[in-house]
């Protein structure tokens, strides 16, 4: 018995070692066809190669991926493994195939009811939260079959233990992997994101400056030169256009100034008021061309050092991205929220635009990456580089053709 509880353990190992190997450096979301795929087969195996009880007992742990799939997965991607589950369990036959059938299917509706709560859990509780559905899903498993065979004898009592430790042990294994494997490719994409942003914000810094010098000057003599009388009404024109390409040249310039290290001159100590009451001021003229209604909300009182004027750009470009997802469309609601939770500063910019699709959001604050014809794709970089100098951290939601919502946690101190 123990020889085919350590197989099937193997079997269920199986997904998560091959999962590492080959797809590690994929986000979940990209591969999810192949996780189920492999789930399906470790379920599969499971089936086959069942646990014999000394007793002449069988049971096995194929609701182990099924539990999984259907938290991590939803309804949509576990379909496949209930499908599965009732064509082997008919095909190995015996009595109960029936009641097979109708306890899989409750399984099968119920349990990934829970996948939207569970997913919004941090990685212990969903630990055991998993580890206490495999309780359930056993024990009602359990009372099922001995409502069935009407026999609650001590015999009976054993076999149930031995049932639900085997099912609950495995689960709390196998959970603590996947989490782990989750954690290691969040802290990952961390480290590479701050990566990426330290190698802009050097480059920014000292690039900008040497060029922000010779623009100026350029731009002091061609405004002189606009000023002489001997120009032709064409000369002119060609000095207006080189103007504004100038002031958009400093524009990107001081765009990438923004991404340097804190001014000390800036610093405050402060509680973000007087930032959005200044931003609100920016932003409105920009939000009526547009048709859009903007709201503010401030309910803080707490208060963290920050750069007063990095601070201000990093809101301002939250709120021209939301603007920009709403011209398309006509006009929209533009609501942004200061609030205190915790000990956390949390500044929620929400839009009722164009929204993203997973793949956009996922590329979202990497340099350069634009969908706009204007556009440079620094602004979202700029407030992931801000946000993370403070030590804060930023989450996005967003639904394609809905809207987003753009959620920054801030420490206080
Ligand atoms: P830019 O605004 O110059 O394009 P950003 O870094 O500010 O660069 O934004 C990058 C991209 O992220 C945008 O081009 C857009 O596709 C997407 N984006 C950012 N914010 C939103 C939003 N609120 N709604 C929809 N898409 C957005
Ligand atoms: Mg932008």
């Amino acid at each position: 018995m123990f020889e085919t509880l350590l197989l099937n353990f193997l079997v269920l190992l199986f997904p998560v070692v091959i999962y590492i190997i080959f797809f590690e450096n994929r986000p979940y979301t990209y591969c999810r066809k192949i996780i189920v795929l492999l789930a399906v087969m470790s379920m599969s195996l499971c089936m086959i190669m069942p646990i014999h009880l000394d007793s002449g007992f069988i049971f096995d742990l194929r609701y182990i991926p099924f539990i999984i799939v259907s938290l991590y997965g939803g309804h949509k991607y576990v379909f496949p493994l209930y499908v599965v589950l009732n064509i082997l369990r008919f095909y190995v036959g015996g009595d109960g195939s029936i009641h097979s059938l109708l306890f899989s299917t409750v399984a099968l509706l119920l349990i990934p009811l829970y996948h939207h709560r569970f997913m919004g859990l941090n990685s212990r509780n969903r630990i055991l939260s998993a580890c206490a559905l495999s309780f359930l899903t056993m024990g009602c498993y359990l009372i099922a079959v001995s409502l069935i065979i009407k026999q609650m004898n001590q015999e009976f009592w054993l076999i149930a233990t031995s049932a639900i430790t085997t099912n609950i042990g495995a689960m709390l294994i196998i959970m603590i992997l996947v989490e782990r494997i989750i954690t290691n490719f969040n802290n990952r994409e961390r480290i590479i994101q701050s990566e990426r942003l330290n190698v802009v914000s050097e480059l920014a810094a000292s690039v900008s400056h040497e060029i922000r010098n010779p623009l100026t000057v350029t731009n002091g003599f061609l405004q002189l030169l606009n000023k002489s009388d001997s120009l032709t009404d064409r000369e002119k024109r060609f000095i207006e256009l080189s103007l504004q390409e100038l002031t958009r040249a400093e524009k990107i310039v001081s765009d990438y100034l923004s991404f340097a290290k804190p001014q000390s001159e800036n610093m405050v100590y402060s509680n973000m008021s007087d930032e959005l009451e200044y931003t609100k001021n920016i932003i409105m003229p920009y939000a009526s061309i547009h048709d859009v209604e903007v709201e503010f909300t401030f309910n803080n009182s707490l208060s963290t050092y920050y750069d007063r004027n990095q601070m201000q750009q990093c809101l301002i470009n939250l709120y021209k991205n939301g603007i920009e997802a709403m011209k398309e469309s006509g006009g929209g609601t533009l609501s942004i929220e200061i609030l205190e939770s915790k000990r956390n500063i949390v500044i929620r910019i929400c839009d009722t635009g164009v929204g993203m699709t997973k793949e956009e959001l996922s590329r979202v604050g990497k340099p350069y990456y634009s969908t706009k014809e204007e556009g440079t794709g620094l602004g979202m970089l700029m407030v992931y580089s801000t946000i993370n100098k403070l030590k804060g951290s930023i989450k996005v939601h967003s639904e394609k053709g809905e809207g987003t919502t753009f959620q920054l946690t801030i420490p206080a101190s």
